[in-house]
């Protein structure tokens, strides 16, 4: 099972792999929305990598979680900070206490996160927002601890599938967000939000290895 350790780390990797995306996220969000998300997310993310320090050594992965949730929230601003800050704050919500996530309650923290997302959001499958990375990321994750997985096979199953997902919203006409306003001219670009939220997901998986 995946503890404290393995949710900082996971912070960790995402505030890296972001930085890393910088350009690559503004280059995408420049093509069908304003052009910060690489921005908003590298912003966010190194806030969040101090705040952890802050955290005492007894701090659960919900309050990892947490703490990002808060740090986002108060940091990013646009669409994007709210929306990862209720991701992150569903999630902490319903690992609670435990300090040791098991398959199940990785699936139940991907699930809420996703929820969350909606909840907020209210986008659906197939509108060209991140959701279209969570979605299959959730049913791949889902499916993958039904069968029996470990933890590390349920994040890699749903970085699989938000990757997969990413990379599907490309032929889309956008339903929400920014890149609404396009129309048709939004097809043929890849949703910052859904690359931005498989990069995460892989992240989660490879400090799970
Ligand atoms: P902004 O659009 O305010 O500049 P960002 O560029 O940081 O914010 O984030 C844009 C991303 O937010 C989009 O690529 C999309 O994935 C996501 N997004 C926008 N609106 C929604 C929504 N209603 N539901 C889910 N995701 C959304
Ligand atoms: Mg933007
Ligand atoms: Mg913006």
């Amino acid at each position: 099972s995946l503890g404290a350790d393995w949710a900082r780390a996971w912070i960790t990797a995402s505030a890296e792999v972001l930085a890393e995306n910088r350009v690559a996220l503004i280059t995408l969000d420049r093509e069908i929305g304003d052009g910060d998300h690489g921005e908003n997310m590298d912003r966010g993310f190194q806030a969040a990598l101090g705040k952890l320090d802050e955290l005492p050594d007894s701090a659960t992965p919900g309050d990892v979680f947490k703490v990002v949730a808060t740090t986002l929230i108060s940091t990013v601003g646009g669409a994007a900070g709210p929306l990862y800050g209720t991701a992150f704050l569903k999630a902490s919500l319903a690992v609670g206490a435990e300090e040791q996530l098991d398959a199940a309650a990785l699936v139940l923290a991907l699930t809420a996160a996703r929820d969350g997302v909606v909840l907020r959001g209210k986008a659906e499958p197939g509108d060209k927002t991140m959701i279209d990375a969570w979605t299959p990321a959730v049913d791949a994750a889902t499916a993958a601890a039904a069968a029996g997985a470990s933890p590390y096979e349920v994040l890699k199953a749903a970085a699989d599938a938000a990757e997969r997902g990413a990379e599907a919203t490309e032929p889309l006409v956008a339903r929400k967000g920014r890149a609404s306003y396009l129309g048709e001219r939004a097809i043929g670009h890849r949703d910052p939000g859904a690359q931005s939220s498989a990069l995460l997901l892989r992240a989660a998986e490879q400090v799970a290895r």
